[in-house]
């Protein structure tokens, strides 16, 4: 497997990309990685290829792909295990999100349209026909991060070909299997070979060309609030979409049900071991429950079985490395330093962590304002809905919030007055069924993702102008 897909042919590059097992730290494949040239060469030969396929086809290639990843999903599964570190539970969910993200870019595919305009209301224009036409708005690089290299990957390709662009596609280099998985079955599902380009290899280099060049007409990125602003910074007209990271809150105000949302806090929390971008980090917790809460978390979390991905039962697995879970680990021991109660967890070896409890977290400990993409929850009381407000609201981040709570005028208080790009009342920061719009604010980026708001976001309308003559009487 050279996993380099260069102007139609898997192709070799002066580059190497060991991939790892994230438990074993076994090698498991290594790529090729392109030079310069190659890249340039991709590029081109996707310019070169862009609105090739009508929409029926491009919606019956995404269906088909969709039911090849099906048919194959042992050996996807499997693999993703290895490379992500992550359960056979939580590959499972995200192979179920992509079929999904892929049959609804299909259906995006079929009814991309424009619209009427009605310019008869300007002088003279009588006669005028005016309407708009989407079109492909041509290259797109996609640049994916470590965490979600199936359901990610397809969140960006999937809408980029449904509506008629050429893709260059470059993952995450400690997760890019999937990516090759992902782009196989497009290409068995009969995608023309030059729609999809895909570059293994470093951000710095690989990522860095892509974004600075001039054919790329829009770049698809998620990733870390560092990165985007580079990008940001360097990709001259290019239109960008920016899904970058967050310290998401969720908030349990005094009537919540607890029996709902404990469980929900915990999967949340500690899922992919807590390395997803709206994992449950800091839960505000009214003050009249809070012992109730920390009491009843600190049990179900202290049952979580951790350790090996593929062992029966485990939830949690290692972090994607050992640097990883060193800094989270530097996280909890600041919190603690701080004056946080460390209620269960706590420990790290290599880039295994066990999953973490702690209570009474201070605004200014690093935990409250930082990412930790680790299974690290912290807690803090809150005593009034604007102290919750303004708490939720302190970091430099926007993505999604939490909000379990009964009373309507308090969830809509939350609605209105959360800086984020989605509020999910009666579940968590975490939830994100895939057709609904998703992106976040502030640091955490900018434009939706789902299929819908993608396709329309990756085209370019056209407007035409029809002037006739009404015929001779
Ligand atoms: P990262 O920013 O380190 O890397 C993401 C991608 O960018 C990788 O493919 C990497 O190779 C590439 N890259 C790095 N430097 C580059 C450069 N100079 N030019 C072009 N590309 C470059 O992120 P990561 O560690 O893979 O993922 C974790 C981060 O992603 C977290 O911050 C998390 O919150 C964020 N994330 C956000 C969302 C969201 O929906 N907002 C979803 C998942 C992950």
């Amino acid at each position: 497997m050279t996993g380099l897909l260069l102007d139609g042919t898997w192709a070799k590059g002066p580059g190497r990309l060991p991939v790892a097992d994230k438990y074993t730290g076994d090698l498991i494949a290594e790529l090729q990685v392109p030079g310069p040239d190659q890249i340039d060469t991709a590029i081109s030969s996707a310019a070169r290829a862009v609105g090739q396929l009508p929409c029926g086809e491009r919606a019956m290639i995404l269906r088909r792909a969709a039911r090849l990843l099906d048919e194959r999903r042992a050996t996807i599964l499997a693999q993703y295990v290895a490379e992500t570190g992550f359960t056979p539970a939580d590959a499972t969910t995200e192979l179920d999100r992509t079929l999904l993200i892929l049959e609804l870019s299909a259906q995006e595919a079929l009814r991309l349209t424009g619209e009427m305009v009605p310019v008869q209301a300007a002088a003279g224009h009588d006669n005028s026909l005016c309407f708009t036409l989407r079109v492909p708005v041509g290259v797109v690089a996609a640049i994916t991060p470590f965490n979600a290299p199936l359901s990610t990957v397809a969140h960006k390709i999937a809408p980029a070909l449904a509506a008629g662009n050429a893709v260059v596609l470059k993952p995450a280099e400690q997760t890019p299997l999937s990516s090759i998985a992902l782009v196989r079955a497009l290409l068995d599902a009969g995608l023309p070979d030059r729609l999809v380009q895909l570059l293994p290899g470093p951000g710095e280099t690989v990522g860095d060309q892509l974004i600075r060049h001039p054919d790329v007409r829009y770049i698809t990125f998620t990733g870390s609030t560092e990165v985007g602003r580079h990008i940001r910074a360097v990709s001259g007209l290019a239109r960008t979409h920016l899904e970058l990271g967050s310290n998401s809150p969720t908030l349990l105000w005094q009537d919540a049900d607890l029996g709902h949302a404990l469980p929900l806090i915990v999967r949340a929390g500690y899922r992919k071991a807590g390395q997803v971008c709206t994992s449950v980090q800091r839960l505000l917790v009214h003050e009249t429950i809070t012992d109730e809460v920390t009491s009843r978390l600190t049990t179900l979390i202290g049952a979580i079985p951790y350790g090996d991905p593929r062992a029966p039962g485990t939830q949690v697995g290692p972090l994607i490395s050992a640097a990883a879970a060193g800094r989270a680990e530097s996280l909890v021991k600041d919190a603690v330093g701080q004056g946080s109660r460390l209620l269960t967890g706590g420990m790290r070896e290599g880039a295994m962590m066990s999953p973490t409890l702690l209570a009474g977290l201070p605004e200014k400990a690093r935990l409250a304002s930082e990412e930790a993409f680790a299974p690290v929850l912290a807690t803090a009381p809150v005593g009034s809905l604007d102290e919750a407000i303004r708490m939720a609201n302190a970091t430099g981040y926007g993505l999604q919030a939490g909000v379990f709570c009964q009373d309507l005028d308090v969830a809509f208080a939350f609605a209105h007055r959360l800086e984020m790009g989605g509020v999910i009342i009666n579940d968590t920061s975490s939830c994100h069924p895939d057709p609904m719009p998703y992106g976040g604010v502030k640091d955490s980026g900018q434009g939706a993702e789902g299929p819908s708001y993608a396709v329309a976001d990756m085209t370019d309308s056209r407007t035409v102008l029809i002037r006739h003559r009404p015929p001779a009487s």
